[in-house]
């Protein structure tokens, strides 16, 4: 038999749709119009989808700039005995949403924390862009700039495993042109945009492809992109001096000794650092 919800002094993380209103599981439903505190990322934008429901609960805001001073209220009501729901804008709570810190901080002081499942443009977007997903990994926006950007696309360039990754509509352009620098253009890569709506559309299926059709058509609505895999190379197949002699071939072409190595590590699937590092081994090593 199913248990009763919701349940007091429960938290229940609730996926709600990422464009199509009848994603709205009929649980997630049940679960919002019955709980007594609504935390909502922004109480005005799920004003309506909470009217329709006539759920009555107390709604709280609950963001990335409210974080610190509201978990302990929210936890205050859980121990009260409230039944707390949290919902963000769009998809699931936690997943480049508020809701990871809570879920963390309510399980720590020992109260139930249930995820009512919903859509989610990382699963959504994978499983439609017949990339393998098989094993995949999420990295959700990455910084927008500097030191840790660029060590955040070298660990995806040489990442075996499909990536997924989010994007604002106006960063796409400089994300897929960073891409296709650090993994080469010709890398599978399918962008799905807005996914479950009017429009969804798929573009790909190269980086190469990609950057094509958005330099000519400007971004709009929201993204999601699909990377392949790094592929696996024969890194056996090459010693040590031979790849110090094409480490130097691509130097004396003009690369940086950072860009020779990554270079020479998307072509044969050897790690940058391994790369980097023989260039600073003494040739009679
Ligand atoms: N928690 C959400 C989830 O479970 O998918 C993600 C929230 S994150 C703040 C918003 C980002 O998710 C968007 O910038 C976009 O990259 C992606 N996204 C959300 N809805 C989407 C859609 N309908 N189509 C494509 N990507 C979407």
């Amino acid at each position: 038999m199913q248990r009763d919800e919701p349940a007091s002094g429960c938290l229940y993380l609730v996926g709600t749709p990422i464009g199509h209103l009848g994603d709205l599981s009929p649980r997630a439903k049940a679960v919002l119009s019955g709980v007594t505190v609504i935390a909502c990322e922004n109480t005005r934008h799920s004003g309506q989808l909470l009217s329709t429901l006539q759920a009555k609960g107390r709604r709280l805001s609950f963001h990335q700039h409210n974080t610190r001073s509201r978990l302990p209220q929210l936890l205050q009501a859980l121990s009260d005995g409230d039944s707390v729901a949290v919902i963000s804008d769009a998809g699931l709570p936690g997943i480049s949403d508020p809701g990871e810190e809570l879920a963390a901080e309510a399980r720590c002081a020992g109260f139930e924390v249930i995820c009512i499942p919903g859509p989610c443009a990382a699963t959504t977007a994978l499983v439609s862009s017949g990339l393998p997903s098989g094993r995949f990994c999420f990295e959700g926006f990455l910084p927008v700039k500097g030191k840790e950007r660029r060590q955040r696309l070298e660990q995806i360039a040489t990442e075996l495993r499909t990536t997924v990754l989010y994007e604002a509509p106006h960063r796409l352009l400089t994300l897929l042109q960073s891409l296709a620098e650090h993994c080469g253009s010709e890398r599978p890569l399918q962008v799905a945009r807005e996914l479950t709506k009017r429009h969804e559309q798929q573009v790909g299926p190269t980086i190469a492809a990609a950057l094509e059709h958005f330099q000519t058509t400007r971004p709009q609505g929201e993204f999601t992109l699909v990377l392949g895999g790094c592929p696996v190379s024969t890194p056996i197949e090459l010693d040590k001096w031979e790849l110090k002699e094409r480490l130097q071939k691509l130097i004396k072409a003009g690369d940086s000794p950072s860009d020779a190595a990554r270079h020479l590590a998307q072509e044969t699937g050897i790690s940058r650092r391994h790369l980097y590092s023989l260039l600073h081994q003494e040739t009679s090593d």
